[in-house]
């Protein structure tokens, strides 16, 4: 790619590797860079280096499949940024997973870590694969060569990887242990997710819903929402949809509707959460759940309701279904729900969006403390997790909103200031290498 001037900096002209859209998650990040640039004062001259992921690794991943075929795999991991400390980000196993993808996914980290001041940069993996479509053993193949092929990057102080869509605890003790054959030596903090005996984290799986629930009752308390009698909305029930439709229910919201791949539900006096959980683990999926009415998928961005959790993929609000959608306020369970134009169309209506890079920080926060006693080898309770959680993620949430009525900025543009201010400040005060 040709280099070329831009406001006195020697830049390339762009990514030569992705051709980003409107819509793309890597075009929604850029979007979203463009509009926290001008708030950024004299570190605006490091903001090139947002739209650079520092390294991209693309792996093959071979496996031979149970019929002794074999079949190939394109596997990910990126490291967006390093500048405030080893990558942490998930690895997601999805037939529709894309560089492009992983790259946002990979930045939305970098912005998360620094908006809620954890020591890490952002990096995030995937294979591109149906989970679905694999036995047991071969998705513990798929997942071993994987771990093997990007083990020239990971580690403990490089970059740590953790569950994200499609991944669990078993997937990540299968990362670890192929790591630790491969150095020789056992090494619980090359992932976090991990299941506890392997050195996981007491309420890791549940951190991440946890999260979202507790910073979702402080902005209803600021928004005068009483969270007993709301009516929410999820979209997505598994690790992050579930556990935050679980928290609400037990503390007196109905959650009047739930979507995810499968199909859609919908009970006004709310559905009952352990019930429909059971019959999820059953079924795959919340469709012909019988303790409520089937409706068609899309039905579900009409439903009345006063919260909309959107815990599933990318780019779900667009612009027709922020014009539709009925809640006042917007928790994003997942990473990269709402896209740009949509966040314009949602401030226009006066909808409150509390951004992914504050509002899912709970599951990276836990992950954090479950690396910091993997190196202590002492362990905490998971009572000590939840207070530590719950004080970093609300001290988090004062300082944006903060942020974001004096400088009357969107609460995600506000995130985006307070983490690259962080981010772009670490960078100076490294400065550039050589
Ligand atoms: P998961 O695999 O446990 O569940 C994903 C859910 O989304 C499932 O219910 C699935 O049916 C649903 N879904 C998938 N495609 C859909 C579609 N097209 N329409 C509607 N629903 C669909 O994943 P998860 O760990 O709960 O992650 C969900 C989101 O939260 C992702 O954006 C992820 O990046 C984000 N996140 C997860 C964590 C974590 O700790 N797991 C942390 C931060 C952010």
């Amino acid at each position: 790619m040709e280099p070329s001037v831009s406001g006195g900096a020697l830049v390339a002209s762009n990514l030569s590797y992705v051709q980003p859209t409107e819509s793309s998650a890597w075009g929604t990040f850029l979007a979203q860079v463009d509009r926290v640039t001008p708030f950024l004062g004299h570190l605006e001259r490091w903001a090139e280096t947002l739209r650079r992921p520092k390294r991209t690794l693309i792996v093959d991943v071979p496996i031979e499949l149970d019929n002794g075929e074999f079949a190939h795999f394109e596997g990910y991991r990126v490291q967006h940024s390093l500048s405030r400390g080893p990558g942490k980000g998930g690895v997601r196993y999805h037939p529709d997973v894309t560089l492009e993808e992983v790259m946002a996914l990979a930045a939305w980290m970098t912005v998360k870590n620094a908006a809620v001041n954890l020591p890490y940069g952002g990096a995030k993996g995937g294979i591109r694969l149906d989970p679905r479509k694999l036995s047991l053993k071969e998705l513990e193949r798929a997942t071993r060569r994987y771990t093997s092929e990007i083990g020239v990057i990971i580690g403990p102080l490089q970059d740590i990887p953790a569950p994200d869509v499609n991944t669990d605890a078993q997937v990540m003790a299968w990362m670890m242990d192929t790591y630790s054959m491969n150095v020789g030596s056992s090494s619980p903090g090359v992932v976090t997710g991990k299941p506890i005996h392997l050195g996981g984290s007491l309420g890791r799986v549940k951190a991440t819903g946890r999260g979202v629930f507790v910073m979702g009752c402080a902005a209803m308390r600021r928004l005068n929402m009483p969270v007993a009698g709301a009516r929410i909305a999820v979209q997505g029930f598994g690790n992050v949809g579930s556990t935050v439709a679980e928290l609400f229910a037990q503390a007196g919201a109905k959650i009047v509707a739930v979507q995810d791949s499968r199909g859609a539900v919908f009970n006004a006096q709310g559905l009952k959460i352990s019930e429909l959980a059971a019959h999820v683990a059953g079924h795959h999926g919340v469709a012909d759940f019988s303790g409520g009415e089937s409706m068609a998928r899309e039905e579900f961005w009409d439903v009345g309701c006063d919260v909309l959790i959107p815990a599933a993929l990318e780019g779900q609000i667009d612009v027709f279904r922020a014009n539709r959608l009925k809640a006042r306020l917007v928790l994003e369970g997942a990473n990269g729900p709402t896209l740009p134009q949509a966040d314009d169309v949602l401030e226009s209506r006066g909808v409150v969006v509390l951004p992914d890079v504050i509002c899912n920080a709970g599951g990276v926060t836990v992950s954090y403390f479950e690396w910091v006693q993997d190196f202590a080898s002492f362990y905490w309770t998971e009572e000590q997790i939840n207070q530590r959680l719950d004080k970093i993620v609300l001290d988090a949430l004062d300082q944006i909103w903060e942020v974001s009525q004096k400088r009357r900025i969107s609460l995600r543009t506000a995130a985006f200031v307070v983490g690259c201010e962080r981010i772009l400040t670490a960078h100076e005060e490294r400065g550039l290498y050589p």
